[in-house]
């Protein structure tokens, strides 16, 4: 697989930058317990590199060529410059002892610390996230006895983590020596793949298999990782055993997470799992005064109800709604009202619908993830694999730009708008009933949206 994947890369990049990637980077081991794969790399840049733009093809790349997850780990090898020789495995395994101390300073990212304004104090409850809000503080109150795991799921920007951590909050304030681990699922992925690095495993297990209440924020990252899974369960097991709380938040439900394990889904089903939906006008409405309260702006109700009417979905961006209209006060030395906060929030729908994203951009991260070509995406092959990866890009763009179906079809080698309509109604119909159309999408809304 790594041969097709480097004549991939040859094809793709041009040469001075094949040769400063991807020449001399190998693999080095793949451990087929912990899916590790150890790559080596020049220079420190070309690990950079690779672990900022190369991993994610790669993990796909695997799982396309070979159907195998990896978790790539690169690992710098001072003499590749000046040896064409094949790295020898063993090398890796005594490493240098002047590596040692940045390996193990670097052991585990630092722990994320909980954002002092996530406290239910600062949470409003009202119809969508009510349910949830509920089994929080429940949870808080009682941790590891009624609703064990609790697990929170829902759209970008409703309130998971800051209701994930009130609990936190909550437990501190009633018991400051609780052992609270906050932990983006991400930052668990990372820590274990250089706990295994470092060999340091029995320290990444100390630090979350002892902890009073363990909070795991969106949890569908790991999707389709298997190692990371069976690593988690573990832990899960050790804490739920003892009786420690757990609270995982996700964008879906368990049973949409690609590729999570049955003894996990059925786990996360032990105890609570409550959605959050989007808030009503009323929500949001008092959302937004409870947030000009506390910047201490003066906010007529009319002109909170007009804020309040212009974003929907995201609370997120609806406080930066607010915050927009507040900047623009600031520049005009005006007080805030209506007629401000209208041309303040003028371009606003049409940001949020384009966020200035391009077709072609869309086709593009579309072909990526899909592993097809974007020339594919935009041709008239009628196969199944193209034809899906096709029908969604159309989907996306009509979802996340202002592009008009014409304009459309356009983009996609001059195809009839009719044919444009066809495919972002059959992939509407499809996300309600197909979950891993649904779960595509999703992945790539969030990859677009980022
Ligand atoms: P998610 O984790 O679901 O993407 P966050 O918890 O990060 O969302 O919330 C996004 C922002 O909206 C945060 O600043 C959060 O404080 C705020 N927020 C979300 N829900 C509420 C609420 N019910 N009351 C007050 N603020 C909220
Ligand atoms: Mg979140």
């Amino acid at each position: 697989f790594w041969e097709s994947f480097n004549a991939e890369m040859r094809s793709e990049f041009n040469e001075v930058s094949y040769n400063a990637w991807f020449k001399n980077t190998r693999p080095v081991s793949f451990n087929k317990g912990t899916h590790e794969l150890v790559i080596s790399v020049q220079t420190p840049v070309a690990k950079g590199y690779w672990e900022q733009n190369i991993s994610a093809r790669l993990l796909q790349a695997a799982y396309a060529y070979a159907g195998i997850d990896i978790y790539p780990v690169f690992v710098v090898d001072e003499d590749a410059n000046n040896s064409e020789r094949m790295v020898q495995p063993q090398k890796r395994e005594a490493p240098a002892p002047k590596a040692a101390p940045a390996a193990s300073s670097r052991e585990f990212t630092k722990d994320l610390r909980l954002n002092e304004k996530y406290t239910f104090d600062n949470f409003i409850q009202g119809e969508g996230n009510k349910l949830a809000a509920g089994a929080a503080m429940a949870v808080a109150d009682d941790p590891g006895t009624f609703y064990n795991p609790l697990f929170i799921f829902g759209g970008v920007g409703l309130g998971k983590t800051h209701l994930m951590q009130a609990i936190g909050h909550q437990m501190l304030a009633e018991n400051p020596d609780a052992k609270v681990v906050y932990i983006q699922s991400e930052t668990f992925v990372n820590d274990f793949i250089n706990s295994i690095k470092n060999k340091t495993q029995e320290k990444f297990r100390e630090k979350y298999r002892t902890a009073d209440l363990l909070l795991v924020d969106d949890i569908q990252f790991f999707a389709k990782k298997e190692g990371i899974q069976e690593e988690f369960f573990h832990t899960f097991e050790t804490l739920y055993n003892d009786k420690k709380q757990i609270v995982m938040t996700s964008d879906r439900l368990p049973t949409e997470i690609p590729d999570l394990s049955e003894r996990l889904v059925s786990r996360f089903a032990w105890g609570l799992q409550v959605e959050i939906t989007p808030p009503d006008l009323e929500t949001r409405i008092a959302i937004l005064r409870k947030k000009a309260e506390s910047e201490g702006l003066d906010v007529d109700e009319s002109t909170l109800d007009y804020v309040a009417s212009q974003v929907d979905t995201n609370i997120r961006e609806l406080e930066g709604a607010l915050v927009k209209v507040q900047a623009q006060a600031t520049i005009q030395k005006q007080d805030i009202n209506i007629g401000l906060a209208r041309s303040a929030l003028a371009d606003l729908k049409l940001v949020q619908k384009s966020r200035g994203l391009q077709i072609s951009k869309i086709q593009e991260v579309v072909a990526n993830y899909f592993q097809t070509t974007v020339a594919d995406i935009k041709g008239k092959k009628r196969v199944r694999q193209i034809v899906i990866p096709r029908q969604i890009a159309m989907y996306l763009s009509r979802e996340l730009t202002d592009a008009s179906l014409p304009k459309i079809g356009q983009e996609f080698g001059g195809k009839d708008h009719t044919t444009v309509m066809h495919a972002c109604d059959k992939i509407a119909r499809q996300i309600k009933t197909d979950t891993e159309i649904k779960s595509a999408v999703s992945d790539l809304r969030q990859m677009l949206e980022r």
